[in-house]
């Protein structure tokens, strides 16, 4: 008797799944002895294992699609196996794959004046492009600069901020966890509260929110005894003050719109440099190419990584003004690495800035988050536990918090996280899931940066997964 052959289709389907299972237990077993896991972020007992990408999806060993709305920290910002690209890396692969970086290629040059025109676009400045591989070292390189200019290794950060794990980004980043283990961090940064008005004395009042965030930085600058300045050599003994515009690992926090304009002019009063962490928010994640556009400030130093290559090969940088970073000032061999201007991540980079360049990603980015706002905010009237819905861009934040929608709820947020990746949510009657991050100071903000090609379906159908995740977290 022949099996008709819908069940033929079915009986196929079902025998590859399970040999992907299989697969996928093998190569768990083999990771679990080799591989260290010092190098990664293990959110969840068994991470998970996928094997194809595309769009605004991730597709697991079985086939199931996860819908995105994190996209690897906000580094693939123009969607998942983007072909423009693809293609740009595989012609790369297939000129000029390799060289030395003290030689020159095409696109090095080209993409350094892209990235220095579109600085003088946004802030009216000249300056000099300077390339690495990955966000903390040229965090890293940005801290040399500043060393090298101002003779000055003592840096402010903010409380809340993530600069990267290399040693010297370490001394950058907020948590003592990150550094406990490592020894002595003796130029650690002094870490300044960021202005976080939603945890503040005033949540719902951001004009006086910027007013008692920025008296906290203007204080150290009363007199001699809050140990940051010399009133009488009139000297700090800070070289820089490291930002994120919008605060990204710490929670996806946007500032009250004055804030940093002010803190700037204090920087520039006392003689410290301002340097702008974009690693996370540039790239038009906040709808503009760079996130301090936003508030009529100009840095000194830029710092740019994940998003610029859409995640295809790393690559990083800094740019800077041209009075600190011109040859005479910082020479050949200031930093170096093997790889720092690499043919195929330049080429990678240099399609997304011509990408970037040629739509209008602004008013489309704008019109996106207010839908994606939007339907958050449906949800919030739903879900009370969603204490705080905001965002700049498609840099959106829901704060988990308990029923009172105040109190933090870390052990919900990993629910919703886990119920995303784990249970399998249904979507027309199809297994689906959501990838989501959970950042912020207490582990319970769900960060929302999806693809800035995601579509107006995609976010509906994002809020309707997310609603699932929350209803079956809270009934967990
Ligand atoms: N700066 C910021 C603002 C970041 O978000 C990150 C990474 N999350 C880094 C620096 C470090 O970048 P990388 O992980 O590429 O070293």
């Amino acid at each position: 008797m022949s099996i008709p052959l819908a069940e033929q289709k079915k009986n196929s389907k079902a025998q590859s799944i399970a040999s992907s299972r299989i697969k996928e237990e093998r190569l768990r077993l083999i990771e679990q002895e080799v591989c260290s896991y010092g190098d990664t972020v293990h959110y969840t007992q068994n991470p998970k294992m996928f094997s194809r990408c595309q769009g605004s999806y991730l597709y697991d060993m079985a086939g199931k699609p996860y819908l995105d709305l994190q996209m690897w920290y906000s580094t693939v910002n123009l969607g998942y196996a983007n072909p423009r690209i693809n293609d740009a890396a595989k012609r790369q692969i297939d000129t000029l794959p390799q060289l030395a970086c003290q030689y020159l290629h095409q696109e090095k040059i080209e993409l350094a004046q892209m990235i220095a025109e579109s600085v003088k676009k946004s802030f009216g400045l000249k300056g000099r492009v300077h390339f690495n591989v990955g966000g903390a070292q040229a965090v890293e390189d940005a801290l040399k600069l500043v060393r090298k200019t101002t003779g000055r290794s003592r840096m402010f950060a903010f409380e809340g901020s993530y600069h990267g794990r290399t040693l010297g980004a370490s001394s950058l980043t907020a948590s003592y966890r990150y550094r406990e283990a490592f020894g002595s961090f003796a130029d650690r940064a002094e870490f300044i509260p960021y202005p976080y008005a939603f945890r503040s004395p005033y949540p719902h009042n951001l004009e006086a929110a910027e007013e008692y965030f920025i008296h906290q930085f203007e204080r150290k600058f009363e007199h001699e005894c809050t140990g940051a300045w010399d009133p009488k050599a009139k000297r700090s003994e800070f070289g820089a003050f490291f930002v994120e515009p919008v605060q990204g690992t710490g929670g996806y926090i946007v500032p009250p719109r004055g804030y940093f304009k002010r803190l700037a002019k204090i920087c520039r009063d006392y003689g410290i440099l301002f340097v702008d962490d974009e690693v996370q928010m540039g790239v038009f994640r906040t709808g503009k190419m760079w996130a301090l556009e936003h508030f009529d400030v100009q840095p000194d130093i830029l710092i740019f990584a994940k998003a610029i290559t859409n995640g295809l090969n790393p690559l990083s940088g800094i740019w800077a003004r041209e009075e600190l970073i011109s040859p005479a000032k910082f020479g050949p061999g200031s930093t170096h690495s093997t790889y720092s201007s690499n043919t195929i991540g330049t080429a990678a980079a240099l399609e997304v800035m011509k990408v970037l360049s040629e739509k209008k990603y602004e008013p489309i980015i704008n019109a996106k988050s207010a839908r994606f706002m939007q339907r958050l905010k449906e949800l919030q009237r739903k879900h009370h536990e969603m204490g705080h819905v905001d965002g700049l861009g498609l840099a959106l934040r829901v704060e988990i918090c308990e029923e009172d929608g105040i109190t933090p709820n870390r052990d919900l947020a990993n629910k919703i996280f886990t119920a995303g990746m784990e249970e399998n949510l249904e979507i027309d009657g199809r297994p689906m899931g959501l990838v989501l991050n959970i950042v912020g100071y207490h582990k319970h903000v769900i960060a929302i940066a999806p693809s800035l090609e995601i579509t107006d379906d995609e976010i509906d159908l994002a809020c309707k997964l997310l609603d699932m995740a929350i209803t079956r977290a809270k009934n967990l």
